[in-house]
């Protein structure tokens, strides 16, 4: 099984988990610039961080045989924040690289009027360098936070079918289906959506234009939600047919819209501006490479 997912914040992950995913047959992942738990104070504070998606990331991921991209933006919590919005000035220059193959993650979150500004302008953005977006819906008042964010795509420069709707759910699947967006569920340990909720889901709507994430991140997750839907989604009558398009196919076309993705694994030098996995320690034996 070859899992591509669409949505992990790695940065909170260990280069255990990245080891024990490549194990799971994930061999290609996308990372959203997203909030850190602890508030930035400066627009310098999200540059080191964007650098680390587009450098230190994608050299740990390569270790093991893993191919990453980076979506940037500045998330939806940190825009009502005055010291961060400043970001926005600095986003062009990142949309313009390589591995950058969305803008996002972006949407509501409590649905401010910052917000409303951060997500037009930055649904002009990805317009402007031909980027799709990724859009995250709101936790609390789920539907009506899903109408909103298509509203707002609908009156942008950017077509909803570069869009992809992230963390829907059963009250939200239908609306976000109808508006010909691509459709994003996030599978957590206990919360929003487990395997068995999104095989029933596949199982009512099909797997068209689907995407599935661990999105997992440093609250409670598990990097290997992937794989456990493709599993179920076997034991419950699916083809591997079906689980191919929706754990890699349907995320390489909807990130291929990019016309950046690149999923060749290559083998990077053995340290990224000096460090290495191994904080310094020699190898013991060849670290694992792809296919
Ligand atoms: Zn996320």
């Amino acid at each position: 099984m070859r899992i591509f997912d669409p949505h992990i914040h790695m940065t909170s992950r260990t280069t255990d988990d990245y080891e024990a995913m490549h194990a799971a047959g994930v061999r290609a992942v996308v990372e959203p610039a997203f909030w850190l738990g602890q508030p930035r104070t400066s627009a310098a504070s999200f540059c080191d961080y964007f650098d680390a998606l587009l450098g230190w990331e994608p050299f740990r991921a390569a270790q093991y045989g893993i191919a990453h991209h980076c979506t940037i933006a500045l998330n939806p919590k940190e825009a009502n924040d005055p010291r961060c919005t400043p970001v926005l000035a600095e986003l062009p220059r990142y949309l313009v690289k390589d591995r950058v193959v969305a803008v996002g993650e972006i949407g509501y979150d409590s649905m401010t009027p910052a917000e409303d500004t951060a997500l037009a302008a930055q649904l002009q953005l990805a317009a402007d360098h031909g980027l799709p977006a990724l859009v995250h819906t709101p936790h609390r008042d789920k539907l009506a936070g899903l109408r909103r964010t298509l509203d707002v795509v609908r009156e942008s420069a950017l077509p909803t079918d570069r869009v992809l709707v992230d963390h829907l759910n059963e009250t939200t699947i239908k609306e976000a289906k109808d508006s010909g967006a691509w459709l994003g569920f996030s599978v957590y340990p206990d919360t929003k959506m487990d395997e068995a909720r999104m095989v029933a889901l596949l199982r009512e709507y099909g797997p068209e234009k689907v995407l599935v994430n661990s999105a997992a991140d440093w609250g409670r997750s598990d990097p290997l939600k992937t794989r456990k839907v493709g599993d179920l989604m076997l034991e419950e009558g699916f083809g591997e047919d079906d689980v191919d398009r929706v754990l890699w196919r349907n995320p390489v076309a909807f990130y291929g819209l990019s016309g950046r993705l690149d999923l060749d694994v290559t083998a990077t030098a053995p340290t990224h501006e000096g460090n290495s996995v191994l904080r310094g320690a020699p190898a013991a034996e060849p670290l694992p490479t792809g296919a």
